[in-house]
């Protein structure tokens, strides 16, 4: 039997490593703008084609490198940020693995033109499937530029999985902002199709996190800075009346690092409690600065998580300091930062730290109340609809509130939704009418209306957002709903990673009525809205739905179309707590029983509830 074993060659191998460091698009992006931060770059400039698919090209005017170095770069563990092990406790650069540009040399067709502020001649090299195909001498200006082309044109099982050109458009919005967020002090540009979307001048952190969060922080920003021997944090939170309904706007950076952690983000959630709504998220840009030996960022490949070495500390140290940049501003009552010299004064922070300690911070009260109160609030979210079923059902003995109400558990649309009404059938819809038209409100919220079988309590709102859909629905299929020009045009001005996503937008919120038009510079021009919409907050209107698909924009099991008609219909319909007058009660109520599936709205709420008179009797002993 001969041997078996062998060496890959060295273009799968890179390929097959690609597959870690460059999972899509974005990935890309961020290791090539990494890289013109680590190069010491003061103007960086992205340009993609086609979401990144056919182009992603970055321009620095960063050191360069020689003829050699730019040779060399594309070797696999080939680096100038590290020499040896005790290096990586040091790691001050944004790479340091030197895996990027060999996977990307494995799996695109890649032009490289750099050159050294010293050298008289540039280097060209063209490289494809890990394979140097042109490597000659260029006159070009300072810096580098690196264009990498059709990416996975080589592997097309990844390629295949690449997502629609405005998800992995998205994704890379998202990654040039962790970048350019942390460099206020560098100029950054995004060009995507010939289109800026991005042009950040040179400034504080401050402006930079208005130039791309959107003017409306620009008096919203409460400052946060505490400094300790330990670590300092900086940055700013937004003041609570900006919080939003989705998490969109949260930015954490260790050693300007952008990193995701559930727990460190809970301790900002924490300081804000009791100053916003439950459901809704503050913003925050907030930098972490400590000695790299205290943490090791070498655990995820793309490395957005870290291991801190007290985790405890860095937790009660972005509380307090949050809660105290929030009193400061006095939006808070009561101040309690002690935490910081007790901090100082703690052992892991005088102390080296050993293993004893790492499950001494583990079992401390302080880390079991984080996680207990965390399940807490996880139970309290999900039970509201359930409970008051079951007190229903306490009381009732056996009143069943509607015969075929089901519960499924798939497809939860809005993690606070509970559960999932399925649609009933024409011939119980008919059951379910009302027979007369003396309505009753109650609390603003709830009509009631007499029918065949008892009675039905509706839901206002529920019922006007599966009206509004149907309405939406009919319009996407076929029958546009008429616009209403304006005699005076309202402007919105939006972020610009907002302004990819309206852009996406323009043409199904045409049918539906509204007519936008891009006015370059993130501005949008309403020229028209649905006729039969009241005109005047068109803007509100436009915003408010943005936020709303954005709250939906990571579930993937609905399409672009059906997140617009989602957040269309919530956006507009009569919300619980608005009085309506018999007419108006009258016409909802004739609307939803229009409707193909009146009993729950498209998210799978009830809109309805049915009450049975014999059921009723037999509670009452009858
Ligand atoms: P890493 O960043 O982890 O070192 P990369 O594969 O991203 O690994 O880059 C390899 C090396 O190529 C870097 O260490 C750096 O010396 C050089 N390099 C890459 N991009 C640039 C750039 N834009 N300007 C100057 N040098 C660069
Ligand atoms: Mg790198």
């Amino acid at each position: 039997m001969p041997d078996i074993v062998q060496l890959l060659p060295e273009n799968i191998a890179n390929q097959i490593a690609a597959g870690e460091v460059i999972q899509r698009p974005a990935s890309a992006v961020k290791e090539l703008l990494e890289n013109a931060v680590d190069a010491g770059a003061t103007e960086i400039k992205l340009f993609v084609n086609d979401a990144g698919k056919a182009l992603i090209q970055v321009i620095d005017n960063g050191q360069g490198m020689s003829e050699t170095d730019a040779r060399m770069c594309f070797e696999r563990h080939a680096t100038s940020k590290i020499k040896n092990i005790e290096d990586l406790f040091h790691i001050k650069t944004m790479g340091f693995r030197g895996e990027a540009l060999a996977s990307i040399a494995g799996v695109a067709q890649v032009e490289l033109k750099t050159k050294k502020a010293e050298d008289i001649t540039g280097t060209y090299i063209e490289i494809e499937n890990s394979v140097v195909k042109t490597q000659q001498p260029i006159a070009v200006q300072q810096g580098t530029s690196i264009s990498m082309k059709n990416l996975f044109f080589n592997v097309p099982a990844r390629r295949n999985f690449l997502k629609s050109n405005t998800s992995e458009l998205r994704h890379i919005v998202d990654e040039f902002i962790r970048v350019s967020m942390a460099f206020p002090e560098i100029f950054f540009s995004f060009t995507s199709n010939g289109q800026q979307v991005f042009h950040l001048e040179k400034g504080t952190l401050k402006q930079r996190i208005v130039q791309i969060l959107g003017n409306n922080y620009a008096a919203k920003l409460v400052s946060v800075q505490e400094e300790t021997d330990y670590m300092n944090i900086y940055g700013f939170v937004g003041k609570p009346d900006t919080a939003k309904k989705t998490r969109g706007d949260q930015y954490f950076f260790v050693n300007n690092r952008f990193i995701k952690s559930a727990y460190l983000n809970h301790a900002v959630m924490n300081a804000f409690s009791d100053m916003i709504a439950k459901d809704s998220f503050p913003m925050y840009a907030l930098f972490i600065d400590l000695d790299p030996s205290r943490l090791d960022i070498n655990v995820h490949p793309t490395k957005q998580e870290i291991k801190f070495e007290d985790e405890k500390i860095i937790y009660a140290f972005v509380q307090s300091a949050v809660k105290h940049a929030l009193a400061q501003f006095s939006v808070t009552p009561t101040l309690d930062f002690d935490l910081d010299i007790s901090i100082q004064q703690s052992d892991a922070v005088s102390k080296p730290f050993t293993d004893d300690k790492r499950s001494a911070a583990a079992s401390s009260s302080l880390y079991k109340t984080f996680t207990q109160k965390h399940q807490a609030h996880f139970i309290e979210n999900k039970s509201d609809l359930q409970h008051w079923d079951s007190e229903l059902s306490v009381v009732s003995g056996q009143l069943s509130v509607d015969g075929e109400k089901e519960f499924t558990s798939q497809g939860d649309l809005d993690k606070n939704n509970k559960t999932e009404y399925t649609p009933e059938s024409l011939q119980k819809k008919e059951d379910k009418k009302p027979t007369n038209n003396n309505f009753i409100q109650l609390h603003n919220s709830f009509i009631i209306a007499e029918n065949r079988n008892g009675f039905i309590a509706i839901h206002q709102q529920n019922a006007h957002e599966r009206i509004l859909y149907e309405r939406f629905l009919n319009a996407i299929k076929g029958k546009p709903i008429a616009t209403q020009r304006s005699l005076f045009p309202a402007t919105i001005e939006l972020a610009p990673g907002d302004t990819v996503l309206l852009n996406e937008l323009l043409d199904d919120l045409q049918l539906l009525g509204y007519l936008v038009e891009p006015f370059g510079n993130n501005t949008f021009v309403i020229q028209g809205s649905p006729a039969d919409v009241v005109q005047g907050n068109e803007k509100a209107t436009l915003e408010k739905m943005l936020d709303q698909y954005k709250h939906f924009s990571n579930d993937l099991k609905f399409n672009k179309r059906e997140k617009l008609l989602r957040s269309m219909a919530w956006q507009q319909s009569v919300k619980a707590g608005t009085s309506l007058d018999q007419k108006e009660m009258e016409s909802l109520i004739n609307d939803l029983f229009e409707c193909e599936t009146p009993n729950c709205t498209p998210n799978g709420k009830p809109s309805y509830l049915e009450f049975k008179k014999e059921e009723l009797d037999k509670i009452f002993g009858r």
